[in-house]
């Protein structure tokens, strides 16, 4: 049984506009073969096991040529494999994915056209340019850019494209000056308004706008690169009203984001919302215990507590884990009262069928004791399962009223591996922002760094770039201990708090 390649268009940068379908074909192959412009946040898609290789093409330095590239498709194909051929925007849209079709067609393989958001329309949408708009352009031409110019004859007709309300230009960018001279050439006004947006969609989007005329200058002078897309055609006036992606609150802003990497996602989705470009460096990997004895122990004596105490969601996980193993269920909490430190760590428990009898307000100890202190709390024996690496306060004013502590380590937290290079690269290239979920990110993120290059980031800091964001009044200590100044710290400790909080320092800066 021979597989199937499936062509699918990646979009054009934001990873949001991936297709529906695209994402299927992404999350069931057993291969993906993938191009420098097609996003690699979307190989996170693929199954871990998928194999992931790269084909490349970065302007002119092609890792694979387009042959190589059809007969290793050919190839995986022929060997049974699923393959999603991933190339950005659309694969048929001056993506050579026609060629990479006739080859399997020849070869007598199965294919698939998943379409896919092209640059084409993406990246001017992104700019604010319709490309057709019934005030200015009923008519659009995508042409590409790419042709040498100093061929003796033009496959392009020139002279119809100078008559078109909207050209788009892609893979253009080098040969800009002959191209709106070729226009004009043909009678184009050179006042047309004329743009090119590079990495259009995408945090780091650049626009220059201008006119026929000036465009190449502007270009030129600001050392614009490819991958572009240049638009000509009254349209273009259209931005000044209409970028709206460009005035988003965090747009363009480097904001770097420290959580266990499964927990960083809803935090740096809300910036990438408002358009920061979120850098994710993993500063915790949750590891079992050193000793998984107490922990073991606790839950074989579970009916002997009167409360268990949760005080983080990495804890609860860690504990039915640990539950399970011992081969029990929930039916082992029956006696117990159960208290969470926050809404988190209080819906780790709901997720598991369980209410929390008490649950703190805010994140932090201090919360969940007052919380505590209302139920009289004294006589009782509490089971605290939690990190290994943890602050006293809890479980030592906990006894101070009269009761019994069993604090047990249920999980520890780890530097993952990569992440110092992740962050020592995010350095070098400049951060806006560093953002604090918890005390334990600054420990990690500082453990993540090398000596000699924590002077450096708390100089940055001191003068102003990255600023730091602390969830918290404890985050914020922490930071602080070590020499970083705290810009921005929401009056609630929460995620979408902080957000908001940055992305009011950044409109206000
Ligand atoms: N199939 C792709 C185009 C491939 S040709 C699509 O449909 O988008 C490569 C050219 O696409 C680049 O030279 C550039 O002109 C354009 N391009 C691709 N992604 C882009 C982006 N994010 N911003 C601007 N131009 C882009």
């Amino acid at each position: 049984m021979s597989g199937k390649v499936y062509l699918v268009g990646a979009g054009p940068g934001d990873p949001g506009l991936l297709t529906l379908k695209g994402a299927r074909c992404l999350a069931s192959c057993d291969a993906v073969v993938y191009d420098f412009l097609a996003n690699p946040e979307l190989l996170d898609l693929a199954p871990e096991g998928a194999e992931r290789i790269y084909v490349g093409k970065k302007g002119g330095a092609h890792t694979m040529g387009q042959a190589e590239i059809n007969r290793l498709l050919c190839a995986l194909a022929a060997a049974g494999k699923t393959v999603c051929r991933l190339k950005g925007g659309d694969p048929f849209v001056f993506g050579r994915g026609g060629e990479e079709a006739s080859a399997l067609a020849q070869a007598g393989l199965a294919f698939e056209v998943v379409p896919g958001v092209t640059s084409a329309i993406a990246a001017p949408a992104y700019a604010g340019i319709p490309v057709s708009d019934r005030r200015a352009a009923t008519e659009v031409a995508f042409v590409t850019g790419h042709e040498d110019p100093h061929k003796p004859s033009s496959t392009i007709n020139w002279e119809a494209l100078a008559r078109i309300g909207t050209v788009v230009f892609l893979m253009g960018v080098k040969n800009l000056p002959h191209i709106c001279a070729k226009l004009v050439e043909h009678g184009r006004d050179p006042a047309t308004p004329a743009a090119a947006v590079r990495w259009g969609t995408t945090p780091a989007q650049q626009t220059l706008s201008g006119t026929l005329a000036t465009l190449p200058g502007l270009v030129a002078a600001a050392g614009l690169k490819a991958p572009a897309i240049t638009i000509v055609g009254p349209v273009v006036a259209l931005r000044e009203e209409l970028a709206w992606y460009e005035r988003l609150p965090l747009f363009g802003r480097r904001v770097l984001v420290t959580r266990a990497r499964e927990q960083a996602s809803r935090l740096s989705q809300g910036l990438a919302e408002l358009g920061a470009q979120v850098i994710e460096v993993p500063t915790i990997a949750i590891a079992p215990p050193e000793d998984p004895k107490p922990l073991s122990t606790a839950i074989a004596l579970l009916e002997d507590f009167h409360w268990l105490i949760f005080t983080s969601p990495n804890g609860v996980e860690a504990f039915f884990r640990a539950l399970r193993e011992a081969g029990r269920d929930v039916r082992a909490l029956c006696a117990a009262k159960l208290a969470a430190i926050g809404p988190a760590t209080a819906a780790a428990l709901t997720a598991r069928g369980l209410a929390a009898d008490v649950t703190a307000a805010t994140f932090q100890a201090e919360g969940l004791l007052d919380a505590l202190q209302e139920q009289g709390l004294t006589g009782q024996r509490i089971l605290l399962p939690r990190a290994a690496e943890a602050r006293e306060v809890l479980p030592e004013t906990l006894a101070s009223w009269g009761n019994l502590v069993q604090v047990v380590p249920a999980y520890r937290s780890l530097p993952p591996a990569g992440s110092a290079a992740k962050l020592a690269r995010a350095l070098d290239e400049g951060l806006d922002a560093v953002t604090f979920t918890a005390s334990s990110t600054v420990h990690n993120l500082m453990a993540l760094l090398p000596l000699k290059r924590r002077p450096e980031l708390i100089a940055a800091n001191q003068a102003g770039r990255p600023i730091v964001a602390a969830i918290g009044p404890i985050t914020a200590d922490t930071a602080r201990e070590y020499g970083l100044k705290v810009q921005v710290q929401p009056a609630q400790f929460t995620l979408p708090a902080l957000i908001a909080a940055l992305a009011g320092h950044f409109a206000a800066s």
